[in-house]
């Protein structure tokens, strides 16, 4: 009886025999005596990518399904918790890395003969299909929503340098490429002019360990004058 009630053509229906795996349900066991309670505790890897452009749950990555099912005069209430492991792009700095998610679930999976059933659109309240419920549009919504839109590797990360690209964990906090401060830009100077304008004092204390060829130079010729 049910079984043939459930008979609408529904465009993702399956060809063959559908059973319980990944996040497929067989509720059959469950009896629709209200208040009746199964757990369900499973490692599902058959599905598809889960999450959004940025970021998500690789496909078949192993979701952790921790759920309990309720009978209800509509249908069956699952309630519970589902994690796995995300692989996000950091919208910042761009590289690759790893997290985790998890959601809690609250869906009623309505009858196929019930009165939900007949008084709901089908993207209203989701539905039995001949004694299996199939989770994954479920959690496909609910973890898009859970996964942030502008993942980042850490909340601090500090992204790229906006002038030339380099990764600023890698460039350091000292990294930039501002105009020198004029007064170190006179240090900077000093220290270029320094090597040719020696102190002759210097030259002579240490005329066998020049410091360059010019620095001899200047050496050698001081030398030739106190002749
Ligand atoms: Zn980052
Ligand atoms: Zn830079």
């Amino acid at each position: 009886m049910s079984a043939r009630s459930g008979s609408s053509a529904r465009p993702h229906k399956t060809n063959g025999p559908v059973s319980e795996a990944g996040f497929v349900l067989d509720v059959r066991s469950l009896g629709r005596r209200p208040g009746t309670m199964r757990d369900v505790r499973r490692t599902a890897t058959d599905h598809g990518r889960l999450g959004l452009d940025l970021i998500a749950i690789p496909a078949d990555a192993a979701v952790e399904l921790d759920l309990q099912l309720q009978a209800v005069s509509e249908g069956v209430l699952v309630t519970g918790a589902v994690s796995g492991p995300t692989v996000g792009e950091c919208s910042r700095c761009l590289e690759s890395f790893d997290d985790q998610v998890g959601i809690r679930l609250t869906e009623l999976f309505a009858y196929p003969d019930s009165a939900t059933e007949q008084t709901t659109e089908e993207d209203e309240v989701y539905r039995m299909e001949d004694d299996l419920i199939d989770l994954e549009p479920v959690i496909l919504d609910a973890i898009g929503l859970e996964l942030p839109l502008q993942p980042l590797c850490s909340p601090d990360c500090a992204g790229l340098c906006p002038e030339c690209g380099v990764l600023m964990a890698i460039a350091g906090p000292d990294h930039g490429h501002e105009i020198l401060d004029p007064r170190w830009a006179k240090l900077a100077s000093f220290a270029v002019d320094a090597p040719g304008t020696g102190d002759p004092a210097e030259g002579s204390t240490h005329p066998d360990q020049p410091a360059s060829a010019a620095d001899s130079a200047v050496v050698v010729s001081e030398n030739q004058e106190e002749k």
